[in-house]
């Protein structure tokens, strides 16, 4: 091959963006329209190439290299490690169909421009910040001149009067003006229409308004502003690493309804900490016809701690009771159910019971929140990662059994 060489390299930073210069499919790039699409959150650095073999065989668009600012402070990692693992999966699974990036729960322009200059294609806006901040601009007259009209989204009329337009406009006014700011951050970094931008308010004290949600839908298109999904806190529980806990009937009504604005409006509905929630897939599929974005990350964390409890009984053991110490401060970043007295004792446990434990609410959310801890302690996180490195293989059908329920469940066809 003229002009070319082949050789070993090292799977190192340098290494990677040249990858990822010299061949478009190692980068990550907008996704295509018409798919469902599904966030795969690896806050090892492992779990890729498991995710791509199995997401490969459905009809859907994959989000593989996706993290929090929260994530990427508590695992010690950053948006370009994070993707690199994806680059180098991509490599690994031979996989060329494209894949997204998506810097999650972004709170500033600062934490924008972060996540864009290291190259994510999608960021995804969390408002939690900005909602109710003062601002001095006043509220449209397009905004205003809604008053008195009634608009129906899936059989629910929405009267839209002038206390629910100024509501909406002392809440979202600031949260507008970032909103147009960062995507003016990611427009200057990738062209226009080159980006997947999301809006998520699933992180606020209060359930979401459809009255809120249709608004910020006409008001964004409006302002031009390009939006790939949106995330509102639906009724109910969307607790890390379990089902979901609430009453169904009340989740199907408010979710119809901001599915349908959404469709009204071409973008998807995102579903946040998704994983885990059997119980809603079901209707998630139906309403949205595959309009939607599922996002999880810390689930594949937990498989990873189940194959060290099959292969590494005593490593897990060391995990687990360790972690009774970090639980308190990792409680401070996660909003979860359990108490420490939930957590069940290892006391009287045999090894084989030890996966057990992935089974059970308590301790599913006490390892699913005690992360970075863990992996930060010099005594657990290399020994945890060397286990991994030597169990690829069983982390990876680990990974397929637990994402294919996710997929058949959300009604994901097979290719
Ligand atoms: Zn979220």
């Amino acid at each position: 091959m003229e002009g070319h060489t082949l050789g070993v390299h090292p799977l190192s930073a340098e290494n990677a963006a040249h990858l990822r210069a010299s061949l478009p499919h190692t980068r990550p790039a907008k996704l295509p329209k018409g798919l469902p699409s599904f966030g795969c959150g690896d806050r090892l650095g492992l779990a890729n190439p498991g995710h791509l073999r199995t997401l490969k065989q459905y009809r859907v668009a994959p989000i593989l290299a996706q993290q929090s600012i929260r994530e990427l402070n508590l695992t010690g990692r950053t948006f370009t490690q994070v993707i690199d693992a994806a680059t180098w999966a991509v490599l690994q699974e031979g996989y060329r169909d494209g894949f997204g990036a998506d810097g999650d729960h972004l709170k500033s322009l600062e934490e924008v421009k972060l996540a864009v200059e290291s190259g994510v294609s999608m960021i995804t806006l969390d408002l939690s910040l900005v909602l109710g901040s003062p601002g001095a601009e006043p509220c449209p007259s397009e905004l205003q001149d809604l008053a008195g009209r009634t608009l129906s989204y899936h059989g629910e009329c929405m009267t839209l009067d002038a206390a629910g337009i100024d509501g909406f406009w002392r809440t979202y006014r600031a949260a507008l003006a970032f909103v147009m700011a960062a995507e003016a951050v990611c427009r200057a970094k990738h062209g226009a229409g080159c980006y997947d931008l999301e809006i998520s308010v699933d992180e606020t004290p209060h359930t979401t308004l459809a009255v809120d949600h249709l608004l910020l839908a006409l008001e964004c298109r409006r302002r031009g502003i390009d939006v790939f999904s949106m995330a509102p806190r639906f009724p109910g529980e969307f607790q890390k690493g379990i089902d979901y806990r609430g009453d169904l009937r009340e989740f199907e009504a408010a979710f119809a309804v901001h599915a349908a604005i959404a469709a009204e409006f071409g973008y998807k509905i995102s579903v946040h900490s998704g994983s885990d929630k059997f119980a809603v897939f079901p209707i998630v599929a139906s309403l949205t016809g595959g309009g939607f974005h599922e996002k999880t990350a810390g689930t594949s964390w937990l498989e990873a701690c189940r194959v060290v409890a099959q292969r590494s009984p005593d490593l897990f053991r060391r995990i687990y009771t360790a972690a009774r110490g970090f639980f308190p401060e990792a409680k401070k970043y996660y909003h979860i159910v359990t108490e420490l007295p939930d957590v069940p004792s290892l006391d009287g446990l045999a090894d084989k019971d030890l996966p057990g434990l992935l089974e059970q609410e308590a301790s599913r959310q006490y390892l699913h929140i005690t992360y970075g801890q863990i992996l930060r302690a010099p005594e657990l996180g290399p020994a945890l990662m060397q286990v991994l490195e030597s169990q690829e293989e069983a982390y990876y059908l680990a990974l397929d059994k637990h994402f294919r329920r996710h997929l058949d469940g959300l009604g994901i066809t097979r290719r």
